[in-house]
């Protein structure tokens, strides 16, 4: 038996290459239409059976050794079509390669006896498809005449009409990316064409700077942990595509029920990746919608799903591209921060999340200040649950935003050392609660600066720098920008 496999070179690259945002939609549409034409015309070669396609990846199972040339030629072929020159990595892999492996082709994967052996072949196709995208690495920089305002990456050979903004020269990817986005709108009709739709402005501003006029957006990135110690168990093919076929269910049923009411758009990244962005009033509602779902579905992918998510609120005058990376650093610290626990206390069964409501004035997604770290991951219930108490102080004006600000300079405008500045904080919380105008009760007090200090003195997360505050004060300001007072939309 033989196996052929490919895989998109840095997928997201692909996606996010252009800064339009009409691209970026119809780049993730072309990734999908390669991967349903690829499964169709590998798969109705005879002696050939598709295992799984999706988000850019695929492998078939060759009874027929000679058909190597025809799949070949096949994907090559397609390859052209949806990619030009972006660079898609196949292989091919004899079941006897595998047999004839050394015990360091499977590193990754630890008690190779235990490793079924779809596994060990599954193993050995990811690090063939590996080496040949270490291959393209080392090719040369082009120079270029006429670059591609869009992407930067190609020669302008191709006139781009649209219809609101002119004509412009792109490159042939661009041109067709963007073409896929109408081709993808004409076949999902009711979505916006616009991502300022998806965008709201602060409903307690009364600013006019950009951000207040041009929005903000809401984004959240969830990737899959570990799912490598659930591949390992795989035996056969079968297994391999039951469990893909569950997930690409899970994650797609869920991305669909999301983007029913025209409040996010969702660019397809495969796997277990989900990214949505849209609006920031239906943020949170949209991350406990996905912890309910996680809870209820897992079971039908497998027992030890659980996902990284990073999420943040940040003005939409920013490349999209940018804003991407933002949630993808807040989602290694998840990771991170998971490592750390598993570590500690052995697995770990949780999702983990890390939040930033950013303006332009501050883009470090990951952030030091004295004690104060912002960014920082937690579990995902902790979240909720904070956020949700967060929203009752703020309907029930027991803390206002002003003095969520005083405890913040507070801390900031300690010069002594570290750890005192903790120590500081927490009598800064104290203080300026027991100032608030409605006078709160002592065992008011006492409850919120728990909700602030409290989880950050556990051992859980990271030591001698308070890591709840930041996220308590960015829910506040998120919650009284966007959801205050019924005025979400
Ligand atoms: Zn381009």
């Amino acid at each position: 038996m033989t196996y052929f496999a490919y895989d998109v070179r840095s997928i997201k690259n692909f996606i996010f290459e252009s800064l339009e945002f009409k691209s970026i939609i119809g780049a993730s549409y072309l990734v999908r239409k390669f991967d349903e034409r690829i499964k169709e015309d590998i798969g109705k070669i005879d002696s050939i059976e598709c295992i799984y396609t999706g988000g850019g990846t695929g492998i078939f199972k060759m009874k027929d050794r000679n058909k190597k040339s025809e799949v070949e030629r096949i994907f090559l072929e397609t390859k052209e079509k949806f990619f030009k020159d972006h660079d898609v990595v196949y292989t091919f892999v004899d079941e006897d390669e595998v047999k004839e492996s050394s015990k360091d082709d499977f590193e990754n994967l630890d008690g190779m006896d235990e490793i079924g052996n779809f596994a060990k072949l599954y193993s050995k196709v990811a690090f063939k498809l590996n080496v040949e995208k270490e291959k393209f690495r080392e090719s040369q920089e082009k120079l270029l005449e006429n670059v591609c305002p869009l992407c930067g990456e190609r020669e302008a050979t191709e006139t781009l009409r649209r219809p609101s903004e002119g004509a412009i020269q792109v490159c042939p990817l661009c041109k067709m990316k963007y073409d896929a986005f109408y081709e993808r709108h004409e076949n999902e009709k009711g979505k916006s064409t616009q991502l300022s739709d998806y965008a709201e402005s602060k409903s307690s501003s009364n600013n006019r700077d950009s951000e207040s006029t041009s929005g903000y957006l809401g984004i959240v990135y969830c990737d899959g942990n570990s799912l490598g110690n659930i591949y390992k168990e795989f035996k056969t093919a079968e297994d391999f595509k039951t469990f893909s076929d569950a997930l690409d269910k899970f994650v797609g049923e869920w991305v669909e029920k999301i983007v029913e009411n025209n409040d996010f758009l969702a660019p397809i990244l495969g796997g277990d990746d989900i990214l949505i962005f849209g609006k920031p009033s239906k943020l949170i509602e949209a991350i406990r919608n996905f912890n309910d779902y996680l809870k209820q579905k897992r079971a039908d992918v497998s027992n030890e799903l659980t996902f990284s998510i990073g999420a943040a609120v940040i003005p939409m005058t920013l490349p999209l591209r940018f804003i991407f990376d933002v949630v993808t650093d807040l989602q290694k610290e998840t990771k991170k921060l998971r490592h750390r626990l598993s570590e500690e206390v052995g697995k770990e069964k949780s999702s983990f999340i890390a939040f930033r409501y950013l303006n332009s004035f501050d883009l470090e997604p990951v952030n030091v200040e004295k004690c104060l770290k912002f960014g920082a991951g937690m579990k995902l219930e902790d979240f909720l649950s904070l956020y949700q108490k967060i929203e009752k102080y703020a309907k029930d004006k027991k803390v206002k935003r002003s003095t969520i600000q005083k405890i913040y300079d507070a801390i900031l405008g300690e010069t002594i050392d570290e750890d005192i500045n903790i120590y500081g904080a927490k009598i800064a919380v104290m203080y300026f609660l027991s100032r608030e105008e409605n006078e709160l009760s002592y065992k008011d007090i006492e409850d919120i600066s728990q909700d602030i200090l409290k989880l950050s003195k556990s051992e859980e997360y990271e030591k001698e720098k308070l890591e709840v505050f930041p996220i308590f004060m960015e829910l506040f300001s998120y919650y009284e920008d966007f959801l205050k007072e019924g005025e979400s939309k």
